[in-house]
């Protein structure tokens, strides 16, 4: 009896273990979850190469074993998102479960900005359009950089060394009375020609002297699809292609473009989201 029940059994364990897939590894993911935050997200070591995809965003990152994934949450991110293998077809199993992260919601101030000259709250002129346009395109090829360089293991420091916050992340901006588009970076007011430092390791994918909008404008890619852009520099020292590391100069406080004040905006976009980089600096894996 003992004998056919364990033979039962065994055959019963058996046939589970060939119809289950290959043990799933462990996603494990860490950061600050707000609207506007983000998580890192690691496999164990020796981890194949996989894409993950967040229910709140349309682009997936690469994850593996020795290269982690941050993942951003956007400003007017859902409250509920899910982390997932993304599956080349139907038949595949996926290489890890997924993980489901509850946001907490973010408050937003009310910026008032007036004063501005008009043209630079709506371009109103066919050479003011046609520049806006032809900056607009610069950085869209910028944006599309992808370089391999990894900042996780050194963190972010700020750009800045002495300053005064002059504008938060997510801010709603009412110019010159008219509502605009969120504020997506923060702003560090500090004298014209004060430094700017390279908040962490990257190339130099877009260094413009005089944008409309943004006047000397900067764009880092930091890698993995991690970029900083910097705004109203009144001296870029530094040019497409160059590498720099953390702490280096890199230009200039001004308050070229649309600026009511010398001030150095900072944004980071991470594959088309931008996050809050207050939560980035310091954060270290
Ligand atoms: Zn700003």
């Amino acid at each position: 009896m003992i004998r056919v029940l364990s033979l039962v059994l065994i055959g019963f364990f058996s046939m589970a273990a060939f119809a289950k897939p290959a043990k799933t590894l462990k996603l494990s993911c860490e950061g600050p979850l707000v609207q506007g935050g983000f998580v890192i997200c690691y496999l164990p070591p020796d981890s194949g190469t996989y894409e993950i995809v967040s229910s709140g965003n349309k682009s997936s990152a690469l994850i593996s074993g020795d290269r982690p994934a941050l993942i951003p949450f956007a400003r007017n991110s859902d409250l509920q998102v899910s982390l997932r293998h993304k599956t080349t077809n139907a038949d595949e199993a996926p290489a890890f479960d997924p993980v489901f992260l509850n946001l907490q919601e973010s408050k937003w101030a009310i910026e008032r900005v007036d004063g501005l000259p008009p043209g630079k709250v709506t371009p109103r002129t066919p050479e003011q359009q046609k520049r806006v346009e032809a900056d607009w395109l610069k950085k869209q090829a910028a944006w599309k950089h992808r370089a391999a360089a990894s900042w996780y293991d050194d963190g972010f420091l700020e750009p800045v060394a002495n300053y005064r916050t002059s504008g938060e992340y997510g801010s709603q901006r009412i110019l010159n009375g008219q509502p605009k588009n969120p504020h997506l970076g923060l702003d560090f007011a500090a004298p014209s020609g004060t430094d700017i430092t390279a908040p962490a390791g990257a190339i130099v994918v877009l260094a413009e002297p005089d944008m409309y909008f943004e006047g000397g404008l900067l764009i880092l890619d930091h890698g993995d699809g991690v970029m900083s852009v910097m705004l109203h520099l009144s001296r870029l020292d530094v040019k497409v292609g160059d590498t720099v590391s953390k702490g280096d100069l890199i230009g200039a406080i001004g308050m070229t473009g649309r600026a009511t004040g010398p001030h150095l905006h900072w944004g980071v976009k991470v594959r088309g989201t931008y996050i809050n980089p207050k939560l980035l600096l310091g954060y270290k894996r």
